[in-house]
């Protein structure tokens, strides 16, 4: 009922050579792949090389960021109809790395989901607690504080949720299946707050050190939908094992 959806977060890696190559050899190693969605998210100068690379291939290609207004003087942002124009089909919004060294309120997250929605763009929305959280048992609380926040006025369609313990991101310690899925059964359970029997169909992905090695343990889990890959995801052939997960 949920589509297994492998996205990958590039975050500030790759020239636009290095985008080509990679697609050159992505692509002809998934295509046979129709069951599993793919969402590739470049930086930004990769979009327009990355989406007409993947035009006629069903991987879609997202930006890592984009701003809430529409147009004007906001030096260095780029907004959603830039990201349209770009080719891009979706964004990453709220990624901790956003949050956390960039200063990101769950208050400006809103204004971006609803900017990205608004056009139409596929949103992967990340949550996820830091470490001193967890270890103060506040996991659940920070959980709720973003979804509420974060969701606050925003219909369900086009959303796609990405639970990012802070402390699994480019640490190499990934989230035991077990602590992933209890994260993922309690954020599907806060979305059924707020969207009822909907809530069944909305993709929740697992972030955090995914790698060929452990992600099918985790998509194992039956809240589990996917995964959004950093790291992993820079290299054709292991970002490509990880979409032939299920193989
Ligand atoms: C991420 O950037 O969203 C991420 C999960 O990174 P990594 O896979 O490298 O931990």
């Amino acid at each position: 009922m949920r589509t297994p959806l492998i996205a990958a977060n590039w975050k500030m890696n790759k020239t636009i050579a290095e985008t080509a190559a990679f697609f050159d050899a992505f692509l002809p190693v998934v295509r046979d792949v129709t069951d599993v969605d793919i969402i590739i998210a470049p930086p930004f100068t990769s979009l327009a090389t990355a989406a007409e690379k993947t035009r006629s291939s069903s991987v879609k290609i997202a930006a890592q960021n984009a701003y809430f207004e529409e147009k004007g003087a906001f030096t260095g942002e780029i907004s959603a109809a830039m990201l349209i124009d770009a080719g891009c089909e979706a964004v990453i919004l709220g990624h901790s790395e956003r949050r956390h060294i960039l200063k990101e309120t769950d208050e400006v997250i809103n204004k971006k989901i609803k900017a990205a929605l608004a056009h139409g763009l596929e949103v992967l929305f990340c949550i996820g607690e830091l470490l001193a959280e967890r270890e103060a048992g506040k996991t659940n609380d920070v959980l709720r504080t973003q979804i509420t926040a974060g969701l606050a006025g925003i219909p369900s369609e086009g959303i796609v949720v990405a639970y990012e313990p802070v402390w699994a991101i480019g640490t190499g310690k990934t989230a035991t299946p077990e602590i992933a899925q209890e994260a993922h059964d309690f954020i599907r359970s806060l979305l059924a707050e707020k969207y009822g029997d909907t809530a069944q169909t909305i993709r929740i992905l697992y972030g955090g050190s995914v790698t060929p090695e452990n992600v099918k343990g985790l998509m194992a889990c039956p809240d589990i939908d996917g995964a959004l890959v950093g790291g992993a995801s820079l290299k054709p052939d292991s970002f490509a094992q990880l979409v032939r997960f299920n193989r």
